[in-house]
């Protein structure tokens, strides 16, 4: 829900005029962000932030990092911004074919698009195609973008915009593990729980013909909410007795955020058949895709294509993201950075009964707050730490199913300092809320 404030800056009121109300701003007083470097933003009044939320996930590596500038600056120095993706386009090759090895699907083919939700789309269009069944499983709580099909397998209700799907859709349990029936039970017992309960919608909710099951293996937009490992290979073998394909959205999750895997879905033991990947990849640049087995993938009858899918300038700093990524061995960084920020806000939450959970992996830490003295949602107090964190020089995110869960997912080239530097403005804001 946007923030009202009587303070509008004119920027605010022309965006309010002109842009849909559904918009979400952050911020009583909304920032511009006009310069940037490393993990820093500068707003239009000249001040300086800490940017733990990247962009939302955007920025895998950061601002300004002068070998994807130059990446993208030597394709735009050829004159060729784009043409069509009817030609031949070098870096667009060459990227699937990493992706394609990276992803571990066995014969993989890769499917560019210019973001996340497209992401999802297509994969909804093939799984559907492929298995000839419109039925489509996903998790409460799920975020998978804000088309036609992808609002229709959100299942938080407050993105999930429009109810008007033109997939059936069934809900499991699985993804929120704070609340809900399998609260409290250990990792073992709330995968058999959740398992059962995939069953259960499978009987009672479906023809028993479903197309595709998809999951994002940390909920993104639902409050970093995280299953225990193994919960998605417990999901496949029930999805194999009855042909259901496995679709991972990666949009969050992927390029090693979680610091101990490179996709999200390696926690679960498990290769999905379909995986959708955007947001980190271009590192601030529009890129997502699919990679699937090949014969899913080439299970379409008609011509497709994406307009602007794989571009040279967005495959050319997809490449240099992806060489950084790889040879900084960010993944590494994020599971030590993630860490020592993990081990900081369990100590946070010692210290506070405002703090009710932190979950996470890696440089993916959500914290619940939750009303002192129980467990009820706090999502005024996320609000409140929100502009606290602000004031004092930090950019954090907010989500989950009550807007009361803190986001931490700054860029994975994070150092020490900044982690310290975050936790103390993290504790003096909690601490002031
Ligand atoms: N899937 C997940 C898990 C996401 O978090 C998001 C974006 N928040 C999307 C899909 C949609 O991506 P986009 O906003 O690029 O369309």
């Amino acid at each position: 829900v946007p923030h009202r404030h009587p303070l509008e800056s004119p920027l605010l009121e022309r965006h309010r005029a002109v842009l849909p109300s559904w918009m979400a701003l952050y911020y009583d007083e909304p920032i511009e962000i006009v310069r940037a470097s490393g993990r820093r933003v500068t707003d239009g009044d000249g001040r300086t932030y800490l940017d733990f939320f990247a962009g939302i996930l955007t920025n895998a590596i950061g601002y300004d990092v002068a070998e994807i500038s130059d990446a993208v600056r030597s394709q735009l120095d050829t004159g060729v911004l784009h043409t069509s993706t009817l030609y031949l386009i070098r870096k667009q090759v060459e990227l699937a074919e990493r992706i394609a090895e990276l992803s571990g699907i066995p014969d993989a083919k890769v499917f560019f698009t210019n973001s996340g939700t497209e992401a999802n789309e297509t994969a909804l269009m093939l799984a559907t195609q492929y298995r000839r069944s419109n039925q489509i499983l996903t998790l409460r709580n799920s975020y998978h973008g804000r088309a036609f099909g992808t609002v229709g397998i959100t299942g938080n209700r407050g993105w999930s915009a429009s109810s008007l799907s033109p997939v059936k859709v069934g809900y499991v349990h699985g993804g929120y593990r704070y609340r809900g029936p399998f609260a409290g039970l250990d990792d073992a017992g709330y995968i058999d729980a959740c398992t059962e309960d995939l069953r259960d919608v499978l009987r009672t909710s479906t023809s028993g013909d479903v197309a595709a099951f998809i999951a994002e293996p940390i909920q993104g937009v639902g409050g970093f909410s995280t299953p225990p490992d193994g919960m998605l290979g417990a999901f496949k073998e029930v999805l194999d007795e009855h042909g259901i394909l496995l679709i991972s959205d990666e949009v969050q999750t992927g390029w090693g955020r979680t610091g101990e895997h490179f996709w999200g879905i390696d926690a679960h033991g498990v290769t999905p058949d379909v995986m959708t990947f955007a947001k980190g990849l271009g590192n601030g640049l529009a890129i997502g895709g699919v990679v699937a087995r090949g014969d899913i993938m080439d299970c379409l009858g008609a011509n497709s294509i994406s307009t602007f899918g794989g571009n040279p300038v967005a495959t050319a700093g997809a490449q240099a993201t992806l060489d950084y990524v790889l040879d900084h061995d960010l993944q590494g960084n994020a599971a030590k950075q993630g860490a020592t920020l993990m081990a900081g806000l369990r100590d946070i939450q010692s210290r506070h009964d405002l703090v009710g959970d932190v979950r996470g992996k890696g440089l993916m830490i959500g914290i619940e707050l939750v009303r002192p003295g129980g467990d009820e949602p706090d999502p005024a107090a996320a609000g409140r730490v929100l502009e606290e964190t602000k004031a004092r020089g930090l950019l954090i995110g907010k989500g989950g199913l009550y807007g009361n869960v803190l986001r931490l997912a700054p860029p994975m080239t994070l150092t020490s300092e900044e982690v310290t530097e975050a936790l103390g403005i993290l504790g003096e804001s909690i601490a002031a809320v």
